[in-house]
């Protein structure tokens, strides 16, 4: 069985990259009601509009995520 962590990409205003947020991180910033949510890397993100077109992945984001969901190794046929 393979880790696997249920991630979200929000593109961040500051830096115009997208960054992943856990479930529960994205459910505390919509609780707390400041708009800020702290990302995978620790970034603390501040959401762009959902009109504004993806930008370039965060590299940290990027590692957690895959490390976090390895790719079966073995089960190649
Ligand atoms: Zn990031």
């Amino acid at each position: 069985m393979s880790a696997q962590i249920d991630v979200t990409w929000l593109t961040n205003t500051t830096d115009m990259s997208d960054h992943a947020l856990t479930d529960a991180e994205f459910a505390r910033g919509r609780r707390d009601e400041h708009g800020e949510y702290r990302a995978l890397c620790g970034q603390v993100l501040l959401p762009c509009s959902m009109l504004v077109p993806p930008g370039p992945p965060c590299p940290r984001c990027s590692a957690l995520v895959c490390g976090a969901a390895p790719s079966p190794a073995g089960d190649r046929r």
